[in-house]
Formats: structure tokens, C-alpha cells, sequence
């Protein structure tokens, strides 16, 4: 049995916390915190709240660039949502639907329906309009998918040949949603954690896998009024921590000290933490971890190419952009435009091109698929934006550099964010979880919140 809440509720009273990073981990670690009764603080640098959810375009246009989709499995994160009261600004389907857009501009689709599982999912697939001798290598591929999972050490493109995974699905199904969830290719990810994590949402039910489409631009999900919060929120710049009892120290980068809080949680990204206390072995950890870059591409497109019941396309048979997402993505300056985003997973094929030259191929991607459907250039505004350390990358064996969530080997010194061993890749629901269980979640049991 977990812990009461109700004595959750008190076992903080009366102590300090302090949280450095505004992003989901951190706000999830702060309210975690506020309600446990403790006094908190969350420090963030940038002016709004919620981290890689949103970025600045080097021209200085401020855009909602970060998550696209989440999962109705996300419950840790939902949790959040409902915290900030924002759990209602999505769009979702009632059970899991995937939408293809084929290089001859046709879209293949599969629509589970509401069905116990892994009924929704075989009536799913069994209705796709591919030939039969697909359908059936889709379900033969189910079950390894839902079998016994291989060592830590194999990629997903050794396991699926290992195991005799059809060429079809391994590009229509498995490649797509490797890319989704886990930001890598296929030759590059590791399969454990990618079926590890299929598995979750599979078995969670038809509403589980449903993805989830915010229907407002993250900023107004994530960055509430700081007054409408129940904990501080105090802009600042973390520099360094000096090791002092009962908790460190921060360091801001104007100089101020911030001292006497019973517990300091770094609720930073992977290369962040390893920076800031290279002398704590847990963060020092992270900094192996290798990024692995996000680049989109947003062009204003005429509503007929995005409907809405459509919201994510994956390009089947996409050359380096991978998915044609639907907006809301409106960026200062680009008020009113229905963009589209071209995503490019992983995306280190671009570096070092100009953005006139990404742009081109942006074009060329959808020309293939639209024809005349489009003009013959790229239309203005245009964006592209490259997130370079947008999620770290979930090779084989890399969970030896994510230390578990919560207390570190220096007292009072706590780690959160999406980098630690969460049992998911970079998610968002990887990032809630590593900030606070609310219900029976050893981290902020009695014990723990009395522990180092
Ligand atoms: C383009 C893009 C697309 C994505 N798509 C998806 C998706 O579709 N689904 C999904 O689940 N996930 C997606 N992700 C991943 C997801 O956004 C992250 O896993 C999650 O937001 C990480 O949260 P976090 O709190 O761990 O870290 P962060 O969001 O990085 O939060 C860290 C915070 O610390 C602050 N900070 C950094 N340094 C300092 C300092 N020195 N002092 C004070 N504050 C500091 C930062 O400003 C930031 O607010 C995407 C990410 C990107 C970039």
C-alpha cells in the first residue's frame, strides 16, 4: 500500500525547497513540494515557465516550437495539467489513430476503435487499406512487439531483423513511431526502452494510446500567471552550487547567494546539470549523454492540405522530414496563419545548410506529395528553427547515464527532468514523473521528504 497523502500533505511543514528549471520537471517537483507542505521556490531563467516547450527564433521571434502529441497514458503529466487547470486545451481522439501521407499523395490511416485491448488494435489494423499480406504482418509483428523484451544493449533495427520483422511494417510502422517517441532512427535507438514504452501506451488501453494535439500554443498551457501559483516564482540564472549542510547553496549569476532551504532539486536539462554541479556524480552523469537534435520547418499551407481530423501526418517514405503536423503555431508575427510544421527527427542531415537551402527542401518534400497543389516556391513567413539539444538521444545502453529521480549523493541536493531514469525516453511524461509522484511515488513519501 502507499503512503497516505493526507500525511504526505504535512510532512514538508515548515522547510524550505528550492527548484532550479521552470520546465514541466520543475513545476512538476514544485508543486510536488507545495503540496507536501513545504515553502517553495522555483527559479527559471527565461521569462516564461515550461521550458523546451517553447523557443526564441534567432530573429527574434518568439515561437511555440516544442511537444507536438502526447499519449492518454501520460498520466503523471495530465496530472500537471490539471494542476495548472489547462488539462482541456487538447484535442484527442477515443482511441489510438496513425495517418500516413504516401509519396503519391495519398494518406493511409489506422483507427482503432473503442475496444477492450488488443481487440482495438487488431480491428484497427484488419480495416487498414493495405494488402492482406500487410495486415497480417502487422499483426504478427504485435505480438513480438508485446513479447519478451531484448537486453539493453540492441537497436531497434538488429532486433526487428532478428526477429523477422516484415520490411513493410518496419517502414510503416516501427520507423514512424521510433522517430515520435523516441527521437533517434531506428539503427540508432535503443529497441528495449521503444518497446518498453509502445508497451505502456498499447496496454493502457484504447484511450491510452490516444494522442493528445494541445489545441493553444504551449505558452498559454504551461505558463500561467505566476500569481495564479501556489509557490514562488523567482526569475534568475543558476551559476553554481557551493556544498552546504543541510542543502547547497545556488549561486545566481548577478552574484546573490541563495541560501538556507532544507533541499535544492535541479530540475535542469542533461548538459545544464552536468555544468552547474560537476562535483555531484549524478549530474556529472548526464553530461554523457549525447543530444540529439529537433529541426522544423514552419510554412504558412492552405487548410485543404491539413485538415483537422488529420493534425499529424507521417511522411511515408520521407526523405529527412518525417512529419507534416497542424498548428496552432503562432509565433508572434505569425498570428492568424495556419502553418504547417515539417518535422525532421534526429536531424543532424541539415547541419551546416543554410536556411534558404532547408527551405527548399522543405518544398521538395511536399511537392513530391502535393504536386500543383502548391506554388512553385516557398511561401513567406517562413520559419525554420533548430532545437540542437532538443531531447538527448536513447541509444542502446544508455540508461547507465541516467541516475534515478530524486536525492543525490550530496545531501539536500535532489535531480529531476526528463534525462533521469524514468523509465522513458525524453517525454514529457518522463519529465512530470521525475518531478513528483502525488499519490505513492516512494520520492515524496514521508521517509523521503525527511531523507537527505
Ligand atoms: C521541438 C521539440 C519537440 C518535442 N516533441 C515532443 C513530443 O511531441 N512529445 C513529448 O512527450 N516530448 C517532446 N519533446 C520533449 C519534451 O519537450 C521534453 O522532454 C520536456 O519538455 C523536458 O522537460 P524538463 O523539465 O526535463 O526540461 P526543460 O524543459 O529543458 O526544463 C529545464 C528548465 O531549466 C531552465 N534552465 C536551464 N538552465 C538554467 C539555469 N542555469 N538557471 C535557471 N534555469 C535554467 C530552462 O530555461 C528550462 O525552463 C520535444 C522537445 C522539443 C524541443
Amino acid at each position: 500500500m502507499g503512503p497516505s497523502p493526507a500525511r504526505d500533505r504535512h510532512a514538508g511543514r515548515g522547510r524550505r525547497c528550492l527548484v532550479l528549471g521552470g520546465g514541466v520537471a520543475g513545476l512538476s517537483s514544485a508543486f510536488a513540494h507545495h503540496e507536501a507542505g513545504w515553502e517553495t521556490t522555483l527559479v527559471e531563467t527565461r521569462r516564461r515557465l515550461g521550458g523546451r516547450a517553447w523557443s526564441l527564433s534567432k530573429d527574434g521571434i518568439e515561437f511555440d516550437n516544442g511537444p507536438h502529441v502526447l499519449l492518454g497514458c501520460y498520466e503523471r503529466f495530465r496530472s500537471l495539467l490539471r494542476r495548472l487547470n489547462t488539462e482541456d486545451h487538447f484535442h484527442h481522439a477515443k482511441a489510438l489513430e496513425l495517418h500516413w501521407l504516401r509519396e503519391d499523395g495519398e494518406t493511409l490511416s489506422l483507427r482503432c476503435p473503442v475496444l477492450p485491448s488488443p481487440f482495438h488494435l487488431l480491428t484497427g489494423i484488419l480495416r487498414m487499406r493495405i494488402p492482406w499480406k500487410d495486415r497480417l504482418a502487422l499483426l504478427a509483428a504485435g505480438r513480438r512487439i508485446l513479447g519478451t523484451l531484448p537486453d539493453e544493449g540492441v537497436n531497434l533495427d538488429a532486433w526487428s531483423a532478428a526477429e523477422g520483422i516484415a520490411p513493410s511494417v518496419r517502414r510503416l510502422l516501427l520507423a514512424p513511431l521510433c522517430r515520435a517517441v523516441m527521437n533517434a532512427e531506428p539503427a540508432e535507438a535503443e529497441a528495449r526502452m521503444f518497446l518498453e514504452t509502445l508497451g505502456t501506451a498499447f496496454r493502457a488501453g484504447p484511450a491510452g494510446g490516444a494522442m493528445w494535439i494541445p489545441r493553444l500554443p504551449w505558452s498559454r498551457i504551461l505558463d500561467p500567471e505566476p500569481r495564479s501559483l501556489p509557490f514562488t516564482v523567482r526569475r534568475g540564472r543558476g551559476v553554481g552550487i557551493e556544498i552546504r549542510r543541510p542543502a547547497p547553496v545556488l549561486k545566481l549569476a548577478d552574484g546573490t547567494l541563495l541560501e538556507g532551504h532544507d533541499r535544492l532539486v535541479l530540475a535542469l536539462p542533461p548538459g545544464e546539470a552536468a555544468r552547474i554541479a560537476p562535483s555531484c556524480p549524478e549530474s556529472a552523469l548526464a553530461g554523457n549523454l549525447r543530444p540529439s537534435p529537433i529541426l522544423t520547418v514552419y510554412l504558412p499551407l492552405p487548410a485543404t492540405l491539413l485538415p483537422p481530423e488529420r493534425p499529424i501526418l507521417a511522411l511515408d517514405g520521407g526523405k529527412a522530414f518525417h512529419f507534416l503536423v497542424r498548428g496552432p503555431k503562432s509565433g508572434r508575427g505569425g498570428e492568424g496563419i495556419l502553418f504547417g510544421a515539417l518535422l525532421a527527427g534526429a536531424a543532424s542531415a541539415f547541419d551546416g545548410l543554410s536556411r534558404e537551402r532547408i527551405l527548399l527542401e522543405a518544398w521538395s518534400e511536399l511537392g513530391r506529395r502535393f504536386g500543383t497543389a502548391l506554388p512553385a516556391s516557398p511561401p513567406e513567413p517562413a520559419f525554420v528553427l533548430r532545437e540542437r539539444r532538443a531531447t538527448f538521444l536513447p541509444g542502446p545502453g544508455h540508461r547507465r547515464f541516467r541516475p534515478p529521480p530524486g536525492p543525490t549523493s550530496i545531501p539536500g541536493l535532489w535531480i529531476a527532468g526528463d534525462w533521469t531514469d524514468t523509465g522513458l525516453p525524453a517525454t514529457l511524461e518522463g519529465a512530470a514523473r521525475s518531478g513528483f509522484d502525488p499519490v505513492q511515488g516512494p520520492r515524496l513519501s514521508p521517509a523521503g521528504l525527511s531523507g537527505r
